[in-house]
C-alpha cells in the first residue's frame, strides 16, 4: 500500500466529475462531500428511491465505541460520530430525523471498560439518576454517551442527495464497471453503458464484491449479515408500559429507542437488531420478533417485562436489512490502487456502524479524491483504506 500522504506522487484524473453507485447512506455521504467541493455528482442506484438497503433502517443509533485503551475503532468512531452529529445539525430536523439524545449504555457481561487517561471523549460513567431513569437496578454498570444520538438514515440519505451539484439516477442496476481509456464506464446486465466519468467511487454496500471482483489485484472480502429490528407504536402502548420508556435510547445489548417516528409517521418504539451471518434474504420473521423481544428482557428487563405483550402479530411491526461487514468492522474508503486503477475509489463495508461512520468516509473519500488535507490523522485514516485490500 502507498502511503497515504503520495497522492501527489501519482496524477489523479484531472477533472471534477464522478459517478457514485449506490444511493444509500455511504453514497450519499460521498456525493454530498464532493458536490460541497464544486464537484459534479452523478448517482446511480438500481432501487426506484432512497433507502432500498441498509439505510431503509427505520431509526438507529450514531454512538461511539469505548475502550480501556481507547483503540483505533474507538478513536474512528468518536470523530465518526462528531461528523455524523454535525451533519445532522446542518441538514436534518431535530426531533423528527435526529436528536442529540445521548445515550446510556448497558455494560452487559464486564464489556466496554472505559479508558482511563483519555480526557478528550465525551462518555462518563452514568449517574445514578441516568440508570434510574432507565428503569435499572442503582447497581447496573452504565456508561452515559452524551454525544450520541438517533438518527433515520433514510433521512440523511434524502438530504445529502439533495446537495446542488449532485444528480441521482434512479433505476439503475450497474452490472459491471470497465477501465476505459480516461475514464471509468458503468454497464447495465445488457452491456449497455449507463455513464461514464474520469472518477466511480463503489458504494453499493454488499453488492460492492460482484462489481470488484473482476478486477485484477482487488480482494475485498465483504460479507453480509442481516438485521431485523422490531418496533411498534406509542398509540398501542398502555399507561403502564408507556411510564417504563426511558427517556433516552439505551444500547449495551442491541438497542432500544422511543419517541421516534416509524416509517408511517407515527411515534413509535424499536429494538434491535438480530445478527445472522451468510444470509442475503431479508423478509420479516416472527423469530426474530421473539429473539429482539429476549434481547429487550435483557438489555432493560423491568421494560421486556411489561413489553412482551406487544411483540405478537397485533401489535408488532419488523424491518430487516443486510448490513455489509469486514474482517476488522473498519470500512474500505478511497482509491482501491491508486497506480494500476485510477480514479476508482470505495466506500463501502460500513458493518453495523454506518450511522456513524459514512459521513466522515465520504469526507475522507472527498479529501483524498480533490487531493486535500484528510479529516483524520494519518495513523487513522489509513485503517480505513481501501487500498490496504489491493495486492500490488
Ligand atoms: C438491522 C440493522 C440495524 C442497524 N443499526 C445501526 C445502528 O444502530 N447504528 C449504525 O451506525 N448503523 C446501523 N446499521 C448499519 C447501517 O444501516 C448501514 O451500515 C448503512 O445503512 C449502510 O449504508 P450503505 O450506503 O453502505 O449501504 P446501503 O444502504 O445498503 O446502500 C447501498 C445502495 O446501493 C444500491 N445498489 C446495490 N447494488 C447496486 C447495483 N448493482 N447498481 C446500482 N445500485 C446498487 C442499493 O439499492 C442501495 O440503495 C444497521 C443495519 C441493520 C441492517
Amino acid at each position: 500500500m502507498l502511503p497515504i500522504s503520495a497522492t501527489s506522487q501519482i496524477s489523479p484524473p484531472d477533472t471534477h466529475h464522478a459517478l457514485v453507485i449506490g444511493a444509500g447512506l455511504s453514497g450519499s455521504a460521498v456525493a454530498h462531500s464532493l458536490a460541497m467541493r464544486g464537484w459534479s455528482v452523478t448517482v446511480l442506484d438500481q432501487a426506484e428511491g432512497v433507502g432500498a438497503g441498509a439505510s431503509g433502517l427505520p431509526v438507529g443509533l450514531a454512538a461511539p465505541h469505548v475502550s480501556p485503551d481507547d483503540n483505533v475503532l474507538s478513536r474512528i468512531t468518536r470523530a465518526g460520530v462528531k461528523a455524523t452529529l454535525q451533519r445532522a445539525q446542518t441538514l436534518l430536523h431535530s426531533g423528527t430525523d435526529w436528536a442529540l439524545s445521548g445515550v446510556l449504555e448497558h455494560k452487559l457481561a464486564g464489556k466496554r471498560r472505559l479508558p482511563t487517561d483519555h480526557p478528550q471523549h465525551h462518555s462518563t460513567p452514568a449517574s445514578a439518576a441516568q440508570v434510574a431513569a432507565a428503569g435499572l437496578p442503582p447497581d447496573t454498570p452504565a456508561l452515559w454517551h452524551a454525544q450520541a444520538g438517533w438518527v433515520r438514515p433514510r433521512q440523511l440519505a434524502l438530504a445529502q442527495l439533495q446537495t446542488p451539484g449532485v444528480q441521482v439516477r434512479w433505476s439503475q442496476a450497474v452490472h459491471s464497471i470497465e477501465r476505459r481509456v480516461q475514464t471509468w464506464a458503468v454497464l447495465n446486465a445488457q452491456g449497455h453503458t449507463l455513464a461514464q466519468a474520469p472518477w466511480l467511487v463503489v458504494a453499493s454496500a454488499f453488492d460492492s464484491l460482484a462489481l470488484l471482483q473482476p478486477l485484477p489485484g482487488v480482494k475485498v472480502p465483504l460479507n453480509p449479515l442481516r438485521g431485523q429490528v422490531s418496533f411498534g407504536h406509542m398509540a398501542d402502548l398502555t399507561n403502564a408500559q408507556r411510564q417504563r420508556l426511558p427517556p433516552f435510547p439505551v444500547n449495551g445489548h442491541g438497542s432500544f429507542i422511543s419517541g421516534v417516528p416509524t416509517p408511517e409517521g407515527q411515534p413509535g418504539w424499536f429494538i434491535g437488531a438480530t445478527f445472522e451471518r451468510d444470509c442475503t434474504q431479508t423478509p420479516v420473521r416472527v423469530e426474530d420478533h421473539l429473539a429482539n423481544r429476549l434481547r429487550l428482557a435483557t438489555l432493560l428487563p423491568a421494560l421486556g417485562e411489561v413489553m412482551a405483550g406487544q411483540f405478537g402479530p397485533d401489535h408488532v411491526h419488523g424491518w430487516a436489512g443486510l448490513r455489509c461487514t469486514l474482517p476488522n468492522r473498519l470500512p474500505a474508503v478511497g482509491p482501491i490502487d491508486r497506480l494500476h486503477l485510477p480514479g476508482l475509489c470505495l466506500s463501502t463495508g460500513m458493518g453495523a456502524r454506518g450511522i456513524s461512520l459514512a459521513v466522515l468516509c465520504g469526507e475522507l473519500t472527498a479529501a483524498w479524491m480533490n487531493q486535500e488535507a484528510l479529516p483524520l490523522p494519518e495513523d487513522l485514516a489509513k485503517h480505513l483504506a481501501a487500498e490496504r485490500f489491493a495486492s500490488a
